[in-house]
């Protein structure tokens, strides 16, 4: 007899593990596929832990060379030790997988090591076993996305996993698009010691954010240092070993010019992962950009398959992965569970950090939303200005008639801990005034939310 599940899920990445996790706490037998070495999925092995390590030690180098003589600390014979900086990367990775595996023991989880297969609803195959379950979840996650004509082989021409694993600092690193991963790691490799260009097709950067906060975010990039190559494509990249010329084109056609770059870091996006797992043989439908089609409930076409994460339609991060796999998990024990797609937050971790959560202006000028703006600098923060950190500045967006908050836009020190009390009060329906009139500590960088919400109404005290 094959040993027999209550929910299998295939991928333990953040959507998968957490969804195993969730299952098992509600009393199912539960089983995670994972064909990786290690658990955690793109995100704990090779997305956001390892590139917020990076991030985090080369911010560290970055303040020690430029910011400290400012605050009077002298220092002097700064080195970079990147085999060092490279291997701490790997402990703290190395950490967090054996966290997901040490809970996975904890809550009576099986890892099923090797690559899962569907082979009928009800039943998955992994390294010729055949498994039966109740319930199949797919969170298998996503890939980066490839351009036709540039040929990755992880040493010149990168995805985001080379990116983070270059033993090297490039002498120039040229970026192919503006999105947040390659801003990421572009930040990373610029405060290192690289020359840094980023080509992007479209006429601005990270492409669905707010557009004021992305205009002022290329100006805060630029000063840093990083060159912008918008409305431009990259047609082929041509590798010798000397490095990659890449034939770049004005999006709107015209004459291609040459770039020469040592390292070229491919990040256009990235784009569902269903290789070998019999979907269409199990008759699982896909969307038209190859996503796993569910209903409202992550239900696919067959009855006894869902899919959460990035693998399905929606944005692709994390804790919206996770946070689908908790409701699924619930939903699957007979729970109400829920997702509020409305309000996910989303950050970019370069310093200073881009968040957001809720809509844009251009998202309520397009469905004819009547809606209030209300701003305010960091400049006008003490905190930020004993920080030094005064680039940016808070927005939020209030209906007109309700005053309640429709979204909420920071460029800044810390905004992707200061978007954490907007989301609480969108999740909780607050007018801005309510968030205006809530007592917020002094001096905090958090003011800034409460000024920008009294600003809504016309009444900032500190501008
Ligand atoms: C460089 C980078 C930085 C990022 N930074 C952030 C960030 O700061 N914050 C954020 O929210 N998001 C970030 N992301 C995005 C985030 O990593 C993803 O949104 C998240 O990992 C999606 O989770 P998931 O569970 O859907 O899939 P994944 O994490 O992709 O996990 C899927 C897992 O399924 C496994 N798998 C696939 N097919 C099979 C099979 N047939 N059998 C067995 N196993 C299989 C894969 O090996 C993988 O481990 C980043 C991504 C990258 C690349």
């Amino acid at each position: 007899m094959p040993e027999s599940f209550d929910v299998i899920v295939i991928g333990a990445g953040p959507g998968g593990y957490v969804c195993a996790i969730r299952a098992a706490q509600l009393g199912m037998k539960v089983a995670c596929v994972e064909k990786r070495a290690t658990l955690g999925g793109t995100c704990l092995n090779v997305g956001c832990i390892p590139s917020k390590a990076l991030l985090q030690s080369s911010e560290n180098f970055e303040e020690t060379r430029h910011k400290f003589a400012e605050h009077g600390i002298m220092v002097e014979g700064v080195k970079l030790d990147l085999a060092r900086m490279q291997a701490r990367k790997g402990e703290v990775v190395g950490a967090n997988v054996k966290g997901v595996e040490f809970l996975f023991k904890k809550n009576k989880v099986t890892w099923l090591k090797g690559a899962g297969k569907i082979v009928a609803p009800g039943k998955v195959e992994v390294e010729g076993q055949t498994y039966e379950t109740r319930n199949i979840v797919i969170a298998t996650g996503s890939d980066s996305t490839p351009l036709r004509g540039v040929e990755v082989d992880e040493k010149q021409v990168v995805t985001s996993t080379g990116a983070l694993e270059l033993e090297k600092v490039p002498g120039h690193m040229v970026v192919i698009g503006g999105g947040v991963i390659g801003l990421e790691l572009g930040s990373v490799w610029r405060r290192l010691g690289a020359e840094v260009t980023v080509i992007e097709y479209l006429d601005r950067i990270v492409p669905g954010m707010d557009a004021e906060i992305a205009r002022q975010f290329e100006r805060v990039l630029g000063k840093q240092g990083i060159k912008f190559k918008l409305k431009s494509k990259v047609t082929a990249a041509k590798q010798d070993a000397s490095g990659v010329t890449l034939t770049v084109e004005p999006a709107a056609g015209g004459a291609a010019e040459e770039v020469k770059a040592d390292v070229v870091l491919l990040s256009i996006g990235r784009r569902p992962y269903t290789e070998g797992l019999g979907l269409a043989e199990a008759g699982v439908e896909l969307d038209e950009r190859g996503r796993v089609k569910t209903d409202g409930h992550f239900a696919t076409n067959v009855p006894g398959i869902y899919a959460i994460g990035d693998v399905i339609a929606g944005a692709m991060l994390a804790h919206k992965a996770e946070d689908e796999g908790v409701a699924l998990a619930e939903i699957l024990a007979g729970q109400a569970g829920h997702v509020n797609y409305g309000v996910i937050p989303s950050i970019v971790y370069t310093w200073p950090e881009v968040a957001s959560v809720g809509e844009s202006e251009e998202e309520l000028k397009a469905r004819g939303q009547a809606y209030k703006v209300g701003k305010f600098p960091f400049t006008a923060n003490g905190r930020a200005r004993a920080m030094g950190d005064t680039d940016g500045f808070v927005k939020i967006l209030a209906d007109k008639e309700t005053d309640r908050v429709l979204g909420c836009h920071i460029l800044g020190p810390d905004a992707g801990g200061l978007i954490a009390e907007v989301a609480i009060a969108m999740e909780f329906g607050a007018s801005a005034e309510d968030v205006a009139r809530t007592c917020h500590a002094h001096p905090t960088l958090s003011e800034s939310v409460k000024e920008a919400a009294l600003a809504v109404d016309g009444r900032a005290l500190h501008i």
